[in-house]
């Protein structure tokens, strides 16, 4: 790709609820896109449309933003940069100028049309545009002298002003995934730049800020796709077209049937979570689950989306941010949507819990373990760990493993009834001694003392096995015991058998 100017790009979400992880995946790709080129990455908040804004839902971007790691270098929340802010509500009155502009070009016009006037229009003809078609039958600057429009701003009549879309024109531009667009204007509607309460639409406040924060590519979804016309009409009658950002679109994240655009709803509605962060909605206080709070790593996450409408090609999967910003590149994002999958954001998950360290993994573990569990010293945590990072899939699953921790709470009366039989040929005091005797305190040497004990004590192995998983972890499950024991020590795994034993 022949890049002439230098790479800056935006992520831009309006702040209208929490960000669920198709925005991530959109924040992602540009961000290794920024980092490919070594450009910059910017968060603007787009926030002109007042009514629909989230309380909380701004700060929840930056939150998800810094828990992924893929922090903007420019915008809200993050770097300072050359703008005042990069807010849109904080600017708003910045817009107004460009709308004005456009005015005096005869590229847009005040319309000072009422809601009943625009409901007549839709009343005689339900699919009826605001365009070429019908615009001079409404109630506008291309319909009343300029003296009466001179006299409605004056008076302080609500207007809008929007763009003079023209009749029956192709525009042509190039997506960077999709390739050569075409649409033709008969398609568009004479869409609203500015707002009666002075406030710029998304369209004219989006344009206008990439073309002033200089950015060099737009990657958002697909479903802005049907805007980019009207975007590169703007950019012409503003006459800014030879500083046109190329554009981006990315394929729609999908149901994991296929089976439409996964949505905000989907995720507690079919077991996983869509959102990074927990969500705890300001108005309905519904809360909806998180990727960190349900014990998902960030770099899992990131991997996963990733590879959710883009592959670098071969087999390998596991990347991490560094090789990931390597690879990535447009030719390789695929143009269908790409349908959401559960069960591969689970083995991303346990692929890179096991190939954490255990003294990594058990950082992580700590303040779960403190809040849930108890305080225990970081080394022991680091060699629960080790035992069973390969089985978790979660951090939260640390949680079937309390009994690493804390001796078991309670004995099931089945469980004890399997172990019944042990009774009569068990010697709490031999075993104790067998235990001691031990000179190398290893898994190894553990298992040899149980063989030898159960031998020299015409106990079955399989019997002193299970009566110790029993004694031990309360179930029948569980890894190794000679690992276990090891784990714990003599005293604890004593403690627990006579514990058990006396309830048998
Ligand atoms: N504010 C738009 C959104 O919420 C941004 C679209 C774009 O990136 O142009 O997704």
């Amino acid at each position: 790709m022949n890049l002439n100017r230098s790479v800056r790009v935006r992520f831009a979400p309006s702040p209208t609820g929490p960000l669920h992880i198709g925005g991530v995946r959109t924040a992602l790709y540009n961000y290794l896109f920024a980092k490919k080129h070594h450009g910059d990455f910017i968060l603007r908040i787009e926030d002109t449309d007042q009514n629909r804004l989230v309380q909380g839902a701004e700060q929840y971007i930056i939150d998800s933003l810094r828990w992924v790691g893929i922090e903007p270098n420019e915008g809200v929340g993050f770097g300072d940069g050359p703008f005042a802010s990069y807010r849109q509500s904080e600017r708003k009155d910045s817009y107004r100028q460009y709308a004005e502009k456009l005015i005096q070009n005869g590229f847009a016009y005040y319309a000072f049309d009422t809601e009943e006037d625009l409901e007549n229009l839709r009343t005689a003809n339900a699919n009826a545009k605001y365009d070429s078609t019908t615009r001079l039958k409404l109630n506008n600057a291309l319909t009343l002298s300029p003296e009466e429009v001179d006299m409605k701003l004056a008076k302080q009549t609500p207007y809008v002003i929007r763009l003079k879309i023209p009749a029956n024109e192709e525009i042509t531009f190039y997506d960077e995934i999709r390739g050569k667009i075409t649409v033709n204007t008969l398609e568009m509607d004479d869409k609203v730049l500015l707002k009666s309460d002075g406030m710029p639409t998304y369209h004219l406040a989006n344009v206008c800020d990439d073309y002033i924060m200089k950015i060099s590519h737009v990657i958002r979804g697909e479903e802005w796709l049907p805007s980019a016309p009207l975007h590169v009409l703007l950019y012409r009658y503003l006459g800014w077209e030879e500083l046109m950002p190329k554009f981006a679109h990315l394929p729609l994240l999908l149901k994991p049937d296929g089976n439409g655009k996964l949505s905000k709803r989907d995720g507690d509605r079919l077991g996983f979570p869509v959102f990074p962060l927990q969500w705890s909605d300001p108005n309905t206080h519904e809360i909806s689950s998180g990727y960190k709070q349900n014990g998902y790593l960030p770099e899992a996450v990131l991997n996963m989306l990733a590879f959710l409408g883009w592959n670098p090609g071969g087999t390998k999967e596991i990347y991490s941010i560094e090789e990931l910003i390597e690879a990535f590149s447009f030719e390789r994002i695929s143009h269908g949507g790409a349908k959401f999958d559960a069960e591969k954001a689970k083995w991303f998950n346990h692929e890179y819990i096991k190939s954490k360290s255990n003294e990594d993994l058990a950082l992580l573990l700590q303040p779960l373990i403190l809040e849930k569990i108890g305080s225990f010293e970081m080394n022991y945590i680091a060699a629960v760990c080790g035992l069973v990072k390969d089985r978790l899939v979660t951090l939260n699953e640390i949680m079937s493993y309390t009994y690493l921790f804390n001796n078991p709470e309670l004995y099931t009366e089945v469980n004890l009834t399997k172990i019944k039989t042990i009774k009569e040929n068990l010697s709490l005091e031999a075993l104790g001694e067998a235990l001691h005797a031990i000179l190398e305190f290893n898994p190894l040497e553990i298992e040899n003392a149980f063989k030898n004990f159960a031998s020299a004590n015409s106990i079955k192995m399989g019997e002193l096995m299970k009566f110790l998983r029993v004694s031990l972890v309360g179930e029948l499950s569980g890894p190794a015991i000679p690992d276990l024991v090891a784990l714990i020590g003599i005293e604890k795994s004593l403690e627990r058998v006579g514990n058990c034993y006396n309830q048998l």
